[in-house]
């Protein structure tokens, strides 16, 4: 099984609650107005890991992460794939697993492919991003987003303590912001 992905960052602390692996899917048809991801967007980017060497990389953290974080791009437009790393991960690992989705939660949870990845995950993060109704706070890019607690792992309150956001850099020179408040940073909010 093969992820199209676009970036992961090993150990970020603005995606959820902890240190978090953080994995990027490309592709996405949603075209939220000023997308903050738009890079994320064409099929034909980022590039194919197996998730057998995914999940060794996740192995490869250890104790230093308290889990894994899936976004996008869409994650539930690769719903087969998306549901191998969450199955892969609830065998392998006690991660915990935090998605953020475009999709309103009403809008997948019929699907069984998505009802599987709804069935192994501790929070959603669901919904488009609205400029107008521009958050940058507690996870959600805009106020209409929803957090949905699905395992009662995590809190309202754990997730509002998540920093807005995050810039890396790697060993490799290459720069990475991220979390919700990248609009603000980017000048477009
Ligand atoms: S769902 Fe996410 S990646 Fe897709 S257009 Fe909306 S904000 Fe961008």
């Amino acid at each position: 099984m093969d992820i199209r992905t676009h970036n992961i960052i090993r150990n970020s602390a603005a995606n959820g609650p902890g240190l978090r692996y953080v994995i990027w899917f490309q592709g996405c048809t949603l075209g939220c107005r000023d997308c903050f991801n738009a890079d994320t967007h064409e099929w034909d980017g980022g590039r194919l890991l197996s998730l057998k060497d995914i999940m060794a990389d996740i192995h490869l953290q250890g104790e230093a992460i308290a889990g894994v974080t899936i976004s996008g791009g869409e994650p539930f437009q690769q719903p087969a794939s998306l549901l191998a790393l969450v199955e892969a991960v609830r065998a392998e690992t006690d991660l915990s697993i935090i998605v953020f989705s475009g999709y309103r939660k009403e809008e997948i949870e019929h699907n069984p492919l998505c009802e599987g990845v709804l069935g192994g995950i501790d929070v959603l993060v669901a919904g488009r991003y609205v400029p107008a109704r521009y958050l940058g706070h507690g996870l959600r890019g805009s106020s209409n987003q929803v957090l949905h607690f699905l395992s009662g792992r995590y809190t309202q309150e754990q997730c509002d303590a998540v920093p807005e956001a995050e810039i890396t850099i790697s060993l490799g020179g290459e720069v990475s912001v991220t979390g919700v408040q990248v609009p603000v940073i980017a000048g477009w909010n």
